[in-house]
């Protein structure tokens, strides 16, 4: 590498902007390692790449000794690194709540820090400003990396809290499946948020206390025993008068499929992996869903086991939704009667009188036989509707944001009260369906483009995928991750002839053995790790997919 950086960004002072090409390469400054991977080519394009390496960074072994511990302390060093840049045009990854494996940040297992930023290079008038480059390059990011990326200089108590608070929420979320339970929300914890764009705990919130019924303890490796509320496999509902805390409960659940960092309020509210929010999404693609489990028939005639639309309506969306979910692995589905389609999820004794001809099959109908024939789960907010108090097996209330366990009250007035007639019963199995891996493939039709636009759109080759009704994607950086996880898709996972479940299940094992750099192949992009199930969902919404077969 070459030592000079900051006197050759000097002497390219005032020349034109398409000089700073020559700094690629690997550098050497102030004792950390620089490495220009990408030159944006002129000011306003998307900043340039930096990658800086502190190999000496003198982390403590522990601290890195296995996967989970080495993204958290990545996670926190990131953030340490973007406050440390605060002020500055340099762009740090540093993502929000959430502890994600990030491209932007890793800690290696030989201890050796490797950060990637986004560094606009300076030259307004497209002219480089050498002095104002060489301060940036030459000082301003050493001396950032040197103060917050080496164990020296970082709050060591802190960082030891960080990567055990994430140690404990994996094993808390590890200990769910032998102890029959599909979540966990510990006592004290803080579930409400700031406001629906503040992602920080809401300040003076009543902190979370659950039911003695449903109390249990677990084992956290770090913090010891953690007693909290479970919530057991089969139906449960969470009912409650309205702004009494159901839907932000069922929140906190969607978010414990991640790891949250200290002081979120929600660290110790963990939910099995492959929990799936669901909810209604009227105008989205789908593209031959069997949706036959809620749609019997049609008033136009199409097949319900082979739905294709342009422009699903609410009740359509929810039911492709809910079978998609399925098909990709989810074990638990987790719903707000607030974003669902009234006529998918209930049809009262009243109704079945006057409507004989209805083609929906409400969810209430197929939410014991899905957890019963599939080992599917369902977690529901449902305050408007009695008709599920019987097909629950826990109810959970919400009072002033303090829960309580009803489920025998539920039951005895379920049992005592008018019923509905059940018209149908179990839940069909869904046959898998194979992608034709040539509709996924974003250079097939012209333009070679993947990237994410925000948290809610995804530009796809030609096609625009809108995901801001996929609730639990993170950030920014998950939503390119997903962009990169169809690409490897569509390139050799996906042959023609293995289902998608197959397919999610070999990029899930790609992922584990290659890290981000499964998706990235070289590349330099700022993305976060995404699950299968928003990979999935991402897929299911592209227009241009096509099965094979039909
Ligand atoms: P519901 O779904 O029952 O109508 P929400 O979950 O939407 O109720 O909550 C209503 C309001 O109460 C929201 O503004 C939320 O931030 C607030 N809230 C929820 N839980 C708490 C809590 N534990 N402490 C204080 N405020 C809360
Ligand atoms: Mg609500």
């Amino acid at each position: 590498p070459r030592d000079d950086l900051a006197s050759t960004l000097r002497s390219l002072d005032g020349a034109s902007y398409g000089r700073y090409k020559s700094l690629s390469g690997r550098w050497s400054v102030a004792g950390v390692q620089l490495e220009v991977l990408r030159v944006q080519a002129d000011p306003f394009a998307p900043p340039s790449r930096v990658r800086l390496t502190v190999s000496d960074a003198g982390l403590p072994a522990d601290l890195y000794g296995t996967a989970d511990r080495r993204r958290a302390l990545a996670s926190f060093l990131l953030r340490g690194l973007r406050r440390a840049l605060r002020g500055t045009p340099v762009q740090v990854d540093a993502g929000g709540p959430e502890v994600l494996e990030r491209s932007a940040g890793t800690v290696r297992d030989d201890g050796v820090v490797v950060v990637e930023l986004g560094v606009p290079f300076p030259g307004p008038k497209r002219r480089i400003l050498g002095r104002e480059a060489a301060t940036l390059l030459g000082e301003t990011l050493p001396d950032a990396a040197h103060a917050s990326l080496r164990w020296a200089s970082v709050d060591q108590r802190a960082a030891r809290a960080f990567v055990e608070t994430v140690e404990d929420a994996v094993a808390l979320r590890a200990a769910l499946g032998e102890r029959g339970l599909v979540a966990f929300v510990a006592d004290g914890a803080v579930l409400p948020r700031r406001s629906g764009v503040d992602d920080r705990p809401l300040e003076g919130a009543t902190p979370f206390s659950g039911p003695s019924e449903r109390s249990v303890t677990l084992e956290a490796p770090n913090a010891g025993p953690v007693t909290g509320m479970g919530v057991p496999e089969g139906v449960t509902l969470i009912v409650g008068g309205g702004y009494h805390g159901k839907s932000t409960l069922l929140r906190a659940l969607e978010a414990g499929v991640y790891d949250h960092v200290p002081g979120d309020g929600r660290e110790q509210v963990v939910t099995r992996p492959d929990a799936v929010k669901l909810r209604a999404e009227d105008g989205r693609a789908v593209i031959h869903d069997d949706v036959s489990a809620f749609v019997a028939h049609l008033p136009s005639g199409e097949p319900t086991d082979d739905f294709s639309t342009t422009n699903a309506s609410g009740s359509t969306s929810q039911a492709a939704s809910t079978v998609e979910a399925v098909e990709a692995g989810a074990d638990v589905l987790l719903i707000d009667e607030d974003t669902s389609a009234t006529n998918m999820m209930i049809r009262d004794a009243r109704m079945q009188q006057l409507i004989a001809t209805e083609p929906l099959v409400p969810f209430v109908e197929r939410v014991r036989p899905l957890h019963a024939e599939h080992g599917v789960s369902t977690v529901l907010v449902m305050g408007g509707s009695g008709d599920y108090l019987g097909v629950a097996d826990t109810v959970i209330m919400m009072d002033a944001y303090r829960a309580s366990d009803v489920t025998a009250r539920a039951h005895e007035i379920a049992a005592s009260g008018p019923s509905r007639a059940v018209e149908h019963t179990g839940f069909p199995a869904v046959a898998p369906r194979v992608v034709d891996p040539a509709s996924l493939d974003p250079t097939a039709r012209g333009k070679r483009k993947v990237s994410a636009r925000g948290r809610d759109r995804l530009t796809f080759g030609e096609d625009d995928i809108d995901l801001s009704a996929v609730e639990q994607i993170a950030d920014r950086s998950q939503v390119a991750g997903i962009g990169r996880a169809l690409a490897l898709l569509s390139d050799g996972v996906l042959d023609g002839t293995v289902t998608l479940a197959e397919g999610l299940d070999l990029l899930d094992a790609e992922l584990d053995r290659r890290g981000l750099e499964a998706l990235l192949d070289g590349r330099s992009e700022d993305v976060a790790r995404p699950r299968r199930h928003e990979v999935a969902a991402a897929l299911n919404r592209l227009r241009s997919l096509r099965l094979k077969g039909v």
